[in-house]
């Protein structure tokens, strides 16, 4: 069985978590600030907020962005539910911006658009969540640009892409943006098990999402209403939630950090191998910007062909010869929940092109030459055939 992705877990992996156990703190220890300050080093940023999950992360950076009922929120339809759940959960209007079809990555030209028809009508988004699809980064400069008439904030679902580049510079540096989540998910790039981090460059922004992290419960006397009452005292000065991160899953983060640069470089020597071999069939990979470096978290092609039934034939066929490829992903417009919402089909008809055609193929740092080689040859019978 050869998966789409898969965790690289060492023997100091195990021995740091193992580490945790023996000591004091299983929760609320040293780790999860060490693992917090070695990514906002990497990442050029001052601060970093780690979470149990992705998830946790992009709803707290949506409470810290003032994201509420009435307010709207855009996203991309070619993500994970989670990127557009996050501001549902804050009572807040979702809205997808369609996408650029040969990157997967959502459309700047769409966008630029969309921003002038909802101003004409009043409808313009308080946030707007780029989503890093397959680790490369949307164009975030261009982005900014467009958004920054009208003090519309800018969240990256970085998910995918730790380890990424844009413009030369660390993916989560969040110069073109507010706030930058990843997800330590076992099946990304670096995994804490379950997991999540968000960036920062603003102190207030990184106190509030550490705050609303601990059920917005605060230790800070300049914070309180009234004075303290003695040496137990806290207080809730708001709603928050319990999003924190354990300090057995910040070590595992931790140790499997130390090998983030050796598993995007490996990433992107499989993908170019994946690159060199596919060029002669009717597929293409998306397309790689040159002001780029992607994590490659997927390996995501797209069939270029007529035939409706080949796609999903070409999903199933590898699955039968033990080759788990996958499709990243359902337009999130599509799903039950959204289409209560009142999304419809023809919403957004790049994203639903895409569906048509996209599949992910195995990709992973322990991916062997003889195991890639398998997965060319199989698709290049299945496409013969
Ligand atoms: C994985 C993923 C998430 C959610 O991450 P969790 O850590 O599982 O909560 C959010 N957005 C995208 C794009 C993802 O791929």
């Amino acid at each position: 069985m050869i998966p789409y992705g898969k965790q690289n877990i060492s023997e100091q992996d195990i021995s740091a978590v193992v580490d945790v156990l023996r000591s004091d703190w299983l929760t609320q220890g040293p780790k999860v600030p060490e693992f917090e300050v070695a990514i906002a080093n990497y990442c050029n940023a001052k601060y970093a907020c780690a979470t149990n999950s992705a998830t946790s992360a992009l709803h707290l950076a949506c409470l810290a962005l003032d994201v509420g009922k009435d307010d709207i929120v855009w996203t991309s339809p070619i993500s994970f539910v989670a990127s557009a759940n996050c501001a549902v959960y804050c009572g807040a209007r979702v809205d997808f911006v369609d996408i650029d079809i040969a990157t997967g990555n959502l459309s700047v030209e769409k966008l630029a658009a969309k921003l002038e028809h909802a101003k004409q009508n009043n409808m313009l988004p308080k946030v707007i969540i780029p989503v890093h699809l397959a680790g490369q980064s949307c164009d975030m400069e261009r982005i900014f640009a467009l958004t920054q008439q009208y003090q519309i904030k800018i969240i990256e679902d970085a998910s995918h892409a730790i380890g990424a580049k844009y413009q030369n510079n660390p993916v989560g540096c969040c110069k073109y943006s507010d706030i930058t989540v990843f997800s330590f998910h076992p099946v990304k790039i670096i995994t804490s098990a379950e997991g999540g981090m968000a960036t920062c460059n603003d102190a207030l922004l990184a106190k509030r999402m550490k705050r609303l992290r601990s059920h917005g419960i605060t230790n800070d006397p300049v914070e309180m209403t009234e004075p303290s009452h003695g040496p137990w005292y806290y207080q809730q000065i708001e709603l928050g939630y319990n999003y924190r991160m354990t300090e057995l899953h910040a070590a595992l983060g931790i140790s499997q950090f130390a090998r983030l640069d050796q598993f995007t470089t490996k990433r992107n020597q499989l993908a170019q191998s994946y690159i060199s071999a596919l060029t002669a069939l009717p597929i293409e990979h998306l397309q790689q910007n040159p002001n780029c470096y992607s994590s490659y978290h997927l390996f995501i092609v797209r069939l270029l062909s007529d035939n409706k039934q080949q796609h999903a034939k070409l999903i199933s066929t590898l699955r039968q010869q033990g080759i788990t490829s996958h499709l990243h992903y359902i337009p999130i417009h599509l799903q039950p929940y959204y289409q209560q919402l009142g999304f419809r089909v023809g919403d957004f008809p790049n994203a639903e092109k895409y569906y048509q055609q996209a599949m992910t193929i195995p990709l992973y740092p322990d991916l062997t030459q003889n195991e890639q080689q398998t997965v060319i040859e199989t698709i290049k019978t299945a496409l013969c055939d």
